[in-house]
């Protein structure tokens, strides 16, 4: 362990485990000690670990061909492409290999709209505890303090106001103003599994004042897409349309992929030679994602992430809903946040130490984001498992 940590860029406060494989919703260490998975490497694991359809078809695709370049067809790409855009009803895709980079293309498509309506800065609303990456552009639009302290200056042309508050955008609006987009996220991860108090008036509002004011609509649901709260994308719930929707995370089930989908308005910004990747929408990466979207679809893992997240949320209400340290309990799907009255990062690793994989996101959210294979049993498990380690963090 202690020559890994040596000669890696200290980024992350890793935690004293090392898996060395996975099975269904499960991790195994070296010693063979055995963990239930309840993030999902941050939402990322749609189909759990070591999925033999996962499996299989990386294994075919490595056999046939792993990487070339965008400058010619990729026939898988365009298979994911179709797969995509039948089932959002946009339009077209580009592909990148994450959330950040995907995130940047919609920002970038925001700043070519500005131009050819012939404003010269551009500017994107965006959203206090938003998240939508590391990179310069998407951490000055991320709404969080902590990540951006340190990396002055930022990029500016982005405008905050609070999320979930149609008020506060209508009033830039009614103003002189050079915006040209809303950038947002369906459901907060990073910042609190924040639901919006109504959902659908929200996203709906959103709608609403874009097309009034001819900006574009950008849905960031890199962590609350792809099947995780019950439709495709959560914006579908609300019966909207973006004019452009961000994937990454889960979409080829671990395989680094991002997507950046837009509408037929919004494709007609750019041309060859505009915006790029080298490794984005390589076949691998693509047949994966192909065989994600597919095996939801086949297995009902959609309708699955409904019933365990209910049941998840359910056991969890009755267990400690009433507990004076649990301030809500949030969720959509399995996308789930237990807003604690007190910061709870060391939750984390006391899990850790009963066996179980859990996050703890905005200092006081426990953050649970299971695969969306988990079956019913392990579904209760992960709730009952969880409901004595809050238990007896609370009562300590
Ligand atoms: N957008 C959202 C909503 C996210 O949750 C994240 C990552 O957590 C990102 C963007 C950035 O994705 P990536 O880490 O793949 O760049």
């Amino acid at each position: 362990m202690s020559l890994i940590k040596n000669s890696l860029l200290n980024t992350y406060k890793r935690l004293p485990v090392s898996f060395v494989k996975g099975e269904g919703v499960w991790l195994f260490d070296k010693l063979g000690n055995k963990y239930l998975d309840g993030l999902s490497g941050v939402a990322v694991n749609t189909l759990g670990h070591n999925h033999p359809d996962l499996v299989k078809t990386i294994t075919e695709q490595a056999k046939k061909l792993i990487h070339v370049s965008n400058y010619y067809h990729i026939e898988e790409q365009c298979l994911l492409a179709k797969k995509i855009t039948s089932l959002s009803k946009l339009s077209s895709v580009f592909f990148c290999n994450s959330g950040c980079e995907a995130n940047e293309a919609s920002i970038k498509l925001a700043r070519l709209h500005g131009h050819s309506l012939s404003i010269d800065n551009p500017e994107i609303i965006v959203m206090e505890k938003a998240f939508h990456g590391r990179t310069m552009a998407t951490l000055s639009a991320t709404g969080s303090r902590k990540a951006q302290a340190g990396f002055e200056p930022l990029m500016s042309g982005f405008i905050r106001v609070p999320f979930d508050d149609l008020e506060a955008i209508d009033k830039i609006a009614t103003k002189k103003n050079k915006v040209t987009a809303i950038l947002v996220e369906p459901i907060q991860g990073e910042g609190g599994v924040n639901v919006p108090a109504n959902f659908i008036s929200y996203l709906v509002g959103l709608r609403k004042i874009c097309d009034k004011n001819n900006w574009l609509l950008i849905f960031d649901e890199v962590q609350c897409g792809v099947g995780r709260t019950g439709k495709w994308f959560a914006h579908q719930h609300a019966g909207v349309l973006p004019d452009i929707m961000t994937l990454a995370k889960g979409l080829a089930s671990g395989v680094p992929i991002g997507a950046c989908v837009v509408n037929e308005k919004t494709e007609k910004l750019i041309s060859p030679g505009k915006h790029g990747s080298t490794f984005g929408g390589n076949p691998l990466a693509c047949a994966a994602g192909l065989t994600t979207l597919n095996v939801i679809e086949r297995d009902g893992l959609m309708s699955n992430a409904v019933r365990q997240g209910k049941e998840i949320v359910s056991i969890l209400e009755k267990g400690i809903g009433n507990h004076d340290g649990v301030k809500s309990i949030r969720h959509m799907g399995l996308m789930i946040g237990v807003e604690l009255n007190k910061p709870c990062y060391e939750l984390i690793e006391i899990a850790l130490g009963e066996k179980l994989l859990i996050n703890v996101t905005a200092d006081n959210v426990i953050r649970l984001l299971p695969p969306l294979i988990i079956s019913h049993s392990e579904a209760t498990l992960l709730a009952e498992h969880l409901i004595k380690i809050i238990d007896k963090f609370l009562d300590a």
